[in-house]
């Protein structure tokens, strides 16, 4: 096979240009504006035309992660809660252990 049946453009005359299809299904920007009118759905930040599924499933991933995270937070503070009550039992037991080691050095 040869390279002799291949036209190659003149990229000296042509002029190229590339028209970049608005972005409909995923847009890296986080904020979305909601045109309620024309029940359309768009970025805040490049007004690209969102896909309102794409959307609102963002949207629900994003809250199904926060109510894990909620859920993680109150085990972490559950935890710390009883850790506290430990430190505090602790600190009593520790005190009393004291006192009761000066009682006895001092009759001793
Ligand atoms: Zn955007």
């Amino acid at each position: 096979m040869t390279d002799d049946n291949i036209i190659r453009p003149d990229f000296d005359t042509l002029h190229l240009q590339v028209r970049r299809q608005p972005d409909t299904l995923y847009c890296r920007h986080g904020q979305v504006l909601l045109d309620d009118v024309a029940r359309k759905v768009y970025c805040a930040s490049c007004n690209a035309e969102l896909d309102p599924f794409t959307v609102l499933l963002r949207i629900a991933r994003d809250e199904m992660k926060l109510q894990y995270e909620r859920r993680e937070i109150a085990k972490l503070q559950h935890k710390l809660t009883a850790l506290k009550n430990d430190e505090r039992n602790t600190k009593a037991r520790l005190q009393r252990a004291r006192r009761r080691l000066k009682e006895v050095e001092s009759d001793g």
